[in-house]
C-alpha cells in the first residue's frame, strides 16, 4: 500500500469537496499526521486562522494556501527520482542528533548502505574499527587524500579530520543501492559540488531553544565555549536553505523514517 502525502489528501479534498476526503475535519486531518498531537494541532489551526470545525472541502482560498504552505515547509513532497542519484547526504547543526538518526536507519533499513567514514580521531569506548569509522593516523589520511580515495573530507570542530571513502559508495551505487552519508556541513557542500544530483537533507532541531538545551544542557562547558558553540550552531542553521529537504528531529524514529522515505 502506498501511503499518500497530506498534500495529496488535501488536493483530493479540494477537487471533490463531497468526497470522504472533502468531508474530513481539519482537526482529523492534522492529527492523522504522525508528528502532530492535539496540542500541536490546536496551535497550528490558531496560527493559520482556521476554525477547528472546518472541513477540508470547505476551506477558503486563503486558508487552503496557508495550510498548503505549512505542509510544504514541514513535509516537502518527494520529487520523482528522475535525474537524482541515490546518494543521500544527512547534515545539520552540531548536537541536532544526526548520529542517532543515522544509527536508527542503519538498524531498521538494512537496504540503505550507510557510509563508514575515515577519521583521525581516536576511537571512543565501544567504537569498532571498520564499523563506526575507519580509524587512521594523519599520515594515512594524507595518503588517502593524495590518492583521490576520498569523495569529500573536512576538519570538524577544529580538531580531527573526517572523510568519506569513495570506493564502497561507488560499489553500492553500482549495485543500485541507496547510500546515506552522515557528515558535516562542509562535507555536504563538497558532495553537492562533486555530484549535483545527490539529495541533501538537513536535520533541524524542533526549536532553537531545544538546540540550546542540547548544546549547553550538560553544563560541562564554560561561558566562552558555550557562546562559541551557539554561534557555530547559528551559522550552521543559516545553511539550511542550501538543502533539498529539511527534516525536523522531534522524534528519532519519525525523523529517521522520513529520511528513509526520501531515500526511496
Ligand atoms: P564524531 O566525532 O562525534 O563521531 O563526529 C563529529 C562530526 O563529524 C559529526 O558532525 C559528523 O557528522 C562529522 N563527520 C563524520 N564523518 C564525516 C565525514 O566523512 N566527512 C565529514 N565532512 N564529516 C564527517
Amino acid at each position: 500500500m502506498r501511503v499518500i502525502t497530506p498534500q495529496e489528501l488535501l488536493r483530493r479534498a479540494l477537487d471533490e469537496p463531497e468526497s470522504p476526503a472533502g468531508a474530513m475535519r481539519v482537526t482529523e486531518f492534522l492529527t492523522a499526521i504522525p508528528a502532530i498531537g492535539e496540542g500541536k494541532r490546536d496551535r497550528i489551526l490558531r496560527e493559520l486562522h482556521i476554525s477547528p470545525v472546518k472541513r477540508l472541502g470547505g476551506l477558503g482560498t486563503r486558508q487552503r494556501d496557508a495550510l498548503r504552505r505549512f505542509l510544504d515547509a514541514r513535509w516537502p513532497e518527494l520529487e520523482p527520482r528522475a535525474g537524482r542519484s541515490r546518494l543521500i547526504v544527512l547534515a545539520g547543526p552540531t548536537a541536532v542528533g544526526k548520529g542517532t538518526v543515522a544509527a536508527y536507519i542503519k538498524e531498521h533499513h538494512p537496504e540503505i548502505h550507510l557510509s563508514v567514514s575515515a577519521t583521525t580521531r581516536k576511537p571512543r569506548p565501544g567504537e569498532v574499527d571498520g564499523e563506526h569509522y575507519f580509524f587512521v593516523d594523519d599520515e594515512e589520511f594524507d595518503r588517502m587524500i593524495a590518492q583521490g580515495e576520498l569523495l569529500e573530507y573536512a576538519t570538524v570542530h577544529n580538531a580531527s579530520r573526517y572523510g568519506t571513502p569513495r570506493a564502497p559508495i561507488e560499489k553500492a551505487l553500482g549495485e543500485g543501492r541507496t547510500v546515506l552519508l552522515e557528515i558535516d556541513l562542509q562535507g555536504a557542500r563538497q558532495v553537492r559540488a562533486a555530484d549535483p544530483s545527490a539529495t541533501l537533507v538537513f536535520l533541524l532541531p524542533p526549536s532553537w531553544d531545544e538546540l540550546v538545551q542540547r548544546l549547553v544542557g550538560r553544563g560541562t562547558e564554560d561561558g566562552p565555549e558555550r557562546a562559541r558553540r551557539l554561534r557555530t550552531a547559528k551559522t550552521e542553521l543559516a545553511a539550511q536553505g542550501e538543502f533539498d529537504y529539511r527534516v525536523v528531529n522531534d522524534d528519532v524514529a519519525r525523523a529517521a523514517e522520513e529520511v528513509a522515505r526520501l531515500a526511496r
